[in-house]
């Protein structure tokens, strides 16, 4: 009987992750495929952002009890600042992303934003505090505006022109005969990888979360179309706190911090000049990149 209400349930689970207004994790964490493991605690009072700071204070995490991936990991992100993870593949920097929206607890050590431990206070108060821009978006088959709007529940007409420009999508959209009501998707417009990145970034700016998580993980854009985009997430970026969990070491090299992850330990952290000298790990990866980056014929950096 159980096998026949596991659909339901599925559904249910789908329903509400959507409500939550977190389809932009689903894109990021395939939430679908994860059993959401972590409640409130009865009571729990809501994360108040003054000074959006992220603290990761001795963090033990592993998926399974047998294998550890973050060993005691520890590191602050100040209020304001844009702070840059980067890293082997699989040294655990997108695990710090799921942690960080507690999709799971730590096993030890505790994160906290603006002060509180995240494990305390309700789920909707941090996932509102927190706002994702994938590089990779998926956008709802409908119109531009709904898929701008939904950013937060309540949004309006003003909110979501605002957002647009604010992304640096408000002259193409202005130049569409219908405008915000321009149809999207599959039977709609087809947008390009940069404009609909630009949609994301605007639904992310309605949101206006104190606290932004960049992930650039499967990037399709070209490099002209990158760097636009780049510059307007620097703009976006301003008066917030982020943190970019980057594979490509060109896009983050301005970053105020750096830290670079390996095998679950900080193994470094500085700005990318003090990285450089350390003539360590992060030196190693910018080395190779740069020569890939001129084998590909692209400007190195
Ligand atoms: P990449 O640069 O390749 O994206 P990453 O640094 O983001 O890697 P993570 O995705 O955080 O690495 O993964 C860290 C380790 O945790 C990897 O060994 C991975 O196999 C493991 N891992 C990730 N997700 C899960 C999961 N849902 N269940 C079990 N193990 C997982």
């Amino acid at each position: 009987l159980t096998q026949l209400f596991r659909p339901l349930d599925m559904l249910g689970m789908v329903y509400r992750t959507i409500r939550q207004g977190l389809i932009d994790m689903a894109e990021m964490f395939r939430l679908i495929d994860t059993d959401v493991e972590v409640a409130d605690k009865p009571g729990a009072p809501a994360l108040v952002v003054r000074r959006p700071s992220l603290t990761f204070d001795n963090v033990v995490f592993g998926y399974d009890p047998d294998r550890t991936i973050l060993h005691g990991l520890s590191f602050e992100v100040p209020a304001g600042s844009r702070v840059a993870i980067v890293g082997p593949s699989g040294a655990g920097k997108s695990t710090i992303g799921r942690l960080l929206f507690r999709f799971y607890d730590p096993l030890s050590g505790r994160i906290l934003i603006d002060g509180q431990d995240i494990a305390t206070v309700t789920q909707a108060s941090l996932r509102a505090a927190i706002g994702i821009v994938p590089q990779d978006s998926v956008l709802f088959n409908d119109t531009i505006g709904y898929n701008i709007a939904y950013g937060r529940e309540g949004a309006t007409p003003d909110d979501v022109a605002a957002a647009a420009r604010g992304a640096a999508i408000g002259d193409f959209i202005a130049r569409l005969p219908q405008g915000l009501n321009t149809e999207v998707g599959e039977r709609g417009l087809k947008l390009s990888g940069g404009e609909k990145q630009r949609v994301a970034i605007a639904r992310t700016l309605v949101k206006n979360p104190p606290i932004l998580l960049f992930d650039e993980a499967t990037s399709a854009l070209d490099t002209r179309t990158e760097q636009d985009i780049l510059g307007t997430l620097r703009d976006v970026a301003t008066n917030r706190t982020t943190l970019s969990i980057a594979h490509r070491l060109s896009t983050i090299a301005d970053s105020d911090t750096i830290l670079v992850i390996d095998q679950g330990r900080l193994a470094e952290q500085g700005s990318h000049a003090d990285l450089l000298r350390r003539a360590g790990l992060y030196a190693e990866m910018w080395a190779r990149q740069a020569a890939e980056s001129e084998e590909l014929g692209e400007a190195a950096e």
